[in-house]
């Protein structure tokens, strides 16, 4: 570890998937942080996360311990849901490794979590729970941060605290998240739940108006599902949605048998109202917003996370130069504007194929049959090829 003595002092608010990143990487560089949680425990929400090599890489260089619950899967074999035909096999275990130099990771939230925790802590960032960040100000004694109704004097807040911001609120009071039109449904699945040979994959189910996807999770001991469908409740005589595995089998009417009886291997899905937000700076003077607090994207790329990790490590790449540290929190923003709102744009129209209406999909499935397995991974290099 460097010596602290020059570094700014930073706090973070929250402490999720890119407050502990944050912290992680800060701290590495030398800053002395302060991270403030508005829960009084750790609280990870949805069951799994995809962890691609842009990510899995800066994990691995932080000595973040992600391997041993985590998967790495073999192939990626996407379907037409309707049909219950395969169209391709793309291969990602071995070929992820050998293009990218790092895995391609599937894993539960709570051991990613856990493991960046762990790390955090031994690098001396503990997190202060039951500790929401209220406000933030420049006074007579410097720039001060308010955190559980304290005050912190220190040199920098960056707002990690989620969708829902509330330093984003305070410091911009407009910029809201919009609805994406689409819940996904999220559950964590028996492993016998698909065939054997499937067990080890991520399988990709696409029909127009949804998409059903999953992958193995906790060492390939159970699976995790997410079900995503277009268009937000209504109740016009639909099955109630309070009671899922109906409601669901009901959504799913069309969809190949093979969808059907995987949905069907537990009741307790949980659904997720999806949003976004539009393009906006993300930051300001001495705040400065990460992950999903600035960057809120629809989850179709499997990469949300992952750019809450990439914001870590780019902000303590930033902070290590010369100047001040409003000037450096500019260059953050200019280093990682593109780069965010590109992974959303793309995110975004991944969904739209996905959920494409017919006939087109009739396009879609054979672009994607005709493909090479090898060329559908490298369509990809743009995203897991970035070194940040
Ligand atoms: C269905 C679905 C599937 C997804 N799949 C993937 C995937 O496979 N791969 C991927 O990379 N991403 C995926 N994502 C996206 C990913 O989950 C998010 O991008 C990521 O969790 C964002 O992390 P975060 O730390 O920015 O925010 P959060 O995880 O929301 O953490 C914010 C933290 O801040 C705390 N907080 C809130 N307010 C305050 C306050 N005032 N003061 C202090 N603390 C506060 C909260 O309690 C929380 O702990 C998916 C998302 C969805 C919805």
């Amino acid at each position: 570890m460097t010596n602290s003595a020059q570094k700014e002092k930073i706090a973070i608010a929250g402490a999720g998937i890119a407050g502990l990143s944050a912290a992680i990487a800060l701290r590495l560089a030398g800053h002395p942080v302060d991270i403030f949680e508005a829960e009084p425990k750790l609280q990870p929400f949805g069951a799994g996360i995809q962890i691609g090599p842009n990510a899995t890489r800066i994990l691995e260089s932080w000595n973040v311990a992600l391997l041993g619950t985590a998967c790495e899967p073999e192939n990626i074999e996407i379907h037409n849901a309707r049909t219950g035909s395969l169209l391709n096999t793309v291969p990602l275990r071995e070929a992820a490794r050998a293009r990218y130099g790092a895995p391609y990771v599937t894993v539960l939230r709570k051991d990613l979590q856990n493991a960046l925790l762990s790390r955090a802590r031994d690098l001396g960032a503990v997190p202060k729970y039951s500790s929401p960040v209220t406000g933030a100000e420049m006074t007579k004694d410097g720039f001060q941060v308010t955190a559980g109704g304290r005050p912190y004097t220190l040199d920098a807040l960056i707002g990690a605290d989620g969708i829902g911001s509330a330093v984003r609120k305070f410091a911009w009071g407009k910029k809201q998240p919009v609805s994406a039109n689409a819940v996904a449904w999220r559950a964590i699945l028996p492993i016998t739940a698909v065939p054997e040979a499937a067990r080890k994959n991520i399988g990709v189910w696409m029909a127009t108006g949804g998409h059903f996807v999953h992958y193995p999770v906790s060492g390939g001991s159970s699976l995790n599902g997410v079900l995503v469908l277009d268009d937000d409740y209504r109740n016009d005589g639909e099955p109630d949605r309070n009671d899922p595995l109906p409601y669901l089998l009901h959504r799913l009417e069309g969809w190949a048998p093979q969808v059907r009886e995987t949905v069907s291997s537990t009741k307790a899905w949980l659904p997720w109202q999806l949003r976004g937000l539009e393009k906006w700076d993300g930051g300001h003077g001495r705040v400065q917003c990460i992950g999903d607090a600035w960057h809120a994207m629809r989850p179709y790329l499997a990469s949300g996370g992952v750019m809450a990790i990439e914001d870590g490590a780019a902000l303590a790449s930033v902070l290590s130069g010369k100047g001040s540290i409003e000037a450096k929190l500019a260059r953050f923003r200019e280093k990682r504007a593109a780069r965010v709102w590109q992974v959303a744009e793309r995110s975004a129209l991944i969904g739209r194929i996905y959920h494409v209406a017919q006939p087109f999909d009739v396009v879609r499935d054979l672009a994607i049959k005709k493909s090479s397995p090898a060329k559908l991974l490298e369509r990809n290099d743009w995203l897991y090829n970035t070194r940040v």
